[in-house]
């Protein structure tokens, strides 16, 4: 499951957060999640805990902020909303669009201690 990696990312982001802020346990992350970053949140969940046992974030609560998907449509000439990766542009039904947001994860806030 290539959630785990990316909990090990996450797990990588707050232990260096840890050193640059002082503290020592992490109660709570909110993590921005992209519709089209391919990140299930179940799985994420399930992953989060499992890497954090035994860390600075261990039992943590995990918040999940899910992102709209945003492409460009060149046709269309604006940004519109998808919810798939390969989605066609729902205004005129074209391809190919130009992702320009929601493809990406960013720890957004935690709260320590
Ligand atoms: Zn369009």
């Amino acid at each position: 499951m290539h959630e785990i990696s990316i909990c090990e990312g996450v797990l990588q982001i707050l232990e260096e957060k840890a050193v640059s802020h002082g503290f020592r346990k992490v109660k709570t992350v909110w993590l921005e999640i992209g519709r089209l970053s391919g990140v299930e949140p179940d799985a994420m969940r399930f992953s989060f805990e499992v890497v954090c046992r035994g860390t600075l974030a261990d039992r943590a609560r995990l918040e999940i902020i899910e992102v709209t998907g945003e492409a460009w449509c060149m046709t269309c000439e604006k940004t519109v909303n998808i919810d798939e990766r390969y989605d066609a542009c729902p205004e005129c039904g074209g391809y190919p669009l130009r992702v320009t947001g929601g493809a990406e994860m960013r720890v957004k806030e935690l709260e320590v201690e």
